[in-house]
């Protein structure tokens, strides 16, 4: 079986550098997608409390046979469930609908740039969760430079992840450079550019792309076997999302290549500019805000 390559956080756990994301696997097909994912070989699963999906994700977990302790779960709290108490029972509820005791990495998945004070006492819970190790590692999602800098000036733990919006087509250097300055590790969101595919972002999809599509021909690899080794070779983790089993599996086969370093760089100088996801600095709790159900 293929292994994966680890990626060392800085609080010396060490993660698997892909992993199997499930966002938009409506409940009924996620214990499959999870399976499947399992089954060839995946250790790690990034949901999300607002994905709607944890719980079944917890039962895939279950059903697997895969001892609990060689998966890597990774699950995001909701802005709603931001400040110190309702973030703390935001860990109750994922770990609850998980059927886990420890999550392996909880993460704010935005920041509140109109409330940062709730999203830096959510981020309080995070440190205390993490200091009675009920969660092995702590991090954030969609944090630009300036929210990671408000953040570090008022908290003690520097986050071990950032998941961010990073693909072909919108790379975000400037935040990729901001958090290797902090040790943190950077983790693709998108990271086949799956939302140059849903979303209307005025270019065509990554897949098509024409260098991107000649760098797999020439490895005799697909475009998304290329972006995604293109990830893990510049120390990024990436988490690919599908619900299709030959798909879970091309994006797992991804160890057996080495991308050159012009090809890393013909796949850099693809990006432009333009983020698929919705920008940072407007999410609010009145326009994004929507309660998280009960475990
Ligand atoms: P991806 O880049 O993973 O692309 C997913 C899309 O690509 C799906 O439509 C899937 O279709 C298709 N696909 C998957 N593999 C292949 C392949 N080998 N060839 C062709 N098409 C393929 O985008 P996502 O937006 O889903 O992001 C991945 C994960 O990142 C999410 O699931 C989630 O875990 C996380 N995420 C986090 C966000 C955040 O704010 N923190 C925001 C968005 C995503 P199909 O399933 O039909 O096979």
């Amino acid at each position: 079986m293929t292994t994966i390559p680890t990626l060392t956080l800085n609080n010396a756990v060490t993660m698997p550098a892909l992993g199997f994301g499930v966002f938009q696997t409506p409940p009924d097909e996620t214990v499959a997608a999870v399976r499947s994912a399992l089954e060839v070989g995946y250790r790690h699963i990034d949901t999300a409390a607002a994905y709607g999906n944890e719980r079944e994700v917890g039962r895939a977990l279950a059903e697997s046979g895969v001892p609990r302790e060689d998966v890597f779960v990774e699950t995001k709290v909701w802005i709603t469930d931001y400040g110190y108490d309702s973030t703390l029972h935001a860990f109750d509820k994922s770990a609850g609908k998980l059927g886990v005791d420890v999550i392996d990495l909880l993460i704010l998945h935005q920041a509140l740039p109109s409330r940062f004070d709730l999203t830096i006492d959510a981020y309080r819970a995070l440190e205390r969760l993490l200091a009675d190790g009920r969660v092995r590692a702590i991090g954030v999602s969609n944090f630009m430079p300036d929210h990671l800098a408000d953040l570090l000036a008022a908290s003690t733990v520097v986050p071990a992840v950032n998941q961010v919006e990073v693909h072909p087509y919108f790379r975000q250097s400037e935040v990729l450079a901001a958090d290797a300055e902090h040790g943190i590790v950077s983790q693709a969101w998108s990271p086949i550019g799956g939302i140059t595919f849903y979303r209307e972002a005025g270019h065509t999809s990554t897949l098509q792309d024409p260098t991107i599509g000649a760098i797999a021909a020439a490895h005799d690899r697909t475009p998304a076997q290329v972006m995604l080794r293109w990830h893990l070779q510049q120390g990024r983790s990436a988490i690919p999302k599908s619900v299709t089993p030959a798909r879970i599996a091309e994006n797992f086969a991804v160890t057996d290549f080495e991308l050159t370093s012009d090809q890393l760089a013909a796949i850099d100088a693809l990006d432009t500019g333009r983020r698929g996801g919705p920008d940072p600095s407007v999410i609010t709790l009145e326009a994004f805000g929507r309660e998280i159900p009960e475990a």
